[in-house]
């Protein structure tokens, strides 16, 4: 049989994507995917739509999220699989990370004032249409209301770190949230080790119950997926992947364009408790 492919790490419009679940699922057909994760920053709400969508292309689907977290003050994205999107506690735990979205983009709006841009805050909010507004959703109503030509260049001129609109957000810390994700069945994950330069904080995530690292990304040369896949098998850890893909954007979508052999699920699965004790009846 061939090699079959997974991507794991994808972003839908109820965080700051822009293709809907149904759009996401068609393109992981027309890339002849396996198996997907939907990992919508601090929410779950599109997993529902997303896993309706893959069964018409028979494509497996792992409900997952990508938490903004907090450790020792740097901000961490804890990705969870695996999730029981009906989980009271998870549903109701992540209105309160996106309570601290909402937060951020009020004081955005007011930096980006203090210095002479005259963004609203509901131009934003109406841009977003979701419950889990992001930096990306600013930069789209800076290029809507005249204010930037690009979102590259809202980023650049106002939004990344450093630049005179910054603006930092609230994170829960680490451990909640990996607390969060295992008391739904999940596993956790750290996102994009190389894009956070915290490698020296790893073995106190591990600590703290980390499952895995996502070694292969869009933003990891080939050195970096297989230095983070030799850090993980030291240390016990999941070797995970995806894209990171957040919809069209300049051209063609990004999706399954990081290439995760299917092989990774079956570890991650593995790993599951529910699907161990499962096995043994
Ligand atoms: P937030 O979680 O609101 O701080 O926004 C983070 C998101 O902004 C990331 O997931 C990326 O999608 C996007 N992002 C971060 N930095 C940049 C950048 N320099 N240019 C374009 N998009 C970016
Ligand atoms: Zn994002
Ligand atoms: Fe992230
Ligand atoms: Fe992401």
């Amino acid at each position: 049989m061939s090699q079959s492919y997974i991507d794991l790490h994808l972003h839908t419009l109820f965080s700051d994507g822009i293709s809907t679940p149904e759009e996401v699922a068609k393109e992981a057909h027309n890339m002849d995917l396996a198996a997907i994760a939907l990992t919508d920053h601090d929410t779950i709400e599109g997993c529902q739509r997303q896993a309706e969508a893959c069964v018409e292309y028979g494509i497996e689907f792992i409900p997952g999220t990508e938490l903004s977290t907090d450790i020792q003050g740097h901000e961490m994205h804890l990705l969870g699989y695996f999730l029981d999107i009906e989980n009271e506690e998870l549903i109701r735990e992540t209105t309160r990370y996106q309570e601290n979205r909402t937060n951020r983009v009020h004081d955005l709006v007011q930096q980006l004032n203090s210095i002479g841009v005259g963004l609203h805050a509901d131009q934003v909010f109406d841009l977003a249409k979701c419950k889990a507004p992001g930096r990306p959703h600013v930069a789209r109503a800076l290029v809507k209301h005249g204010f930037c030509g690009t979102t590259d260049e809202a980023f650049t001129r106002y939004l990344r770190k450093g630049a005179p609109g910054w603006t930092p957000k609230v994170n829960a810390p680490f451990e909640e949230g990996i607390r969060l994700i295992h008391q739904a069945g999940g596993i956790a994950v750290m996102a994009h080790p190389g894009l956070n330069k915290i490698d020296h904080l790893i073995p106190d995530m591990v600590r703290a119950g980390l499952d895995g690292i996502e070694c292969w990304h869009s933003k990891h040369p080939k050195s970096t997926t297989k230095r983070y896949r030799e850090m993980a098998a030291r240390l016990g850890l999941l070797s995970t992947g995806g894209s990171d893909c957040h919809g069209p954007g300049k051209g063609h979508p990004i999706i399954g364009t990081v290439r995760v052999p299917y092989e990774i699920l079956d570890e991650m699965k593995r790993r599951l408790p529910r699907v161990s004790s499962n096995m043994q009846i």
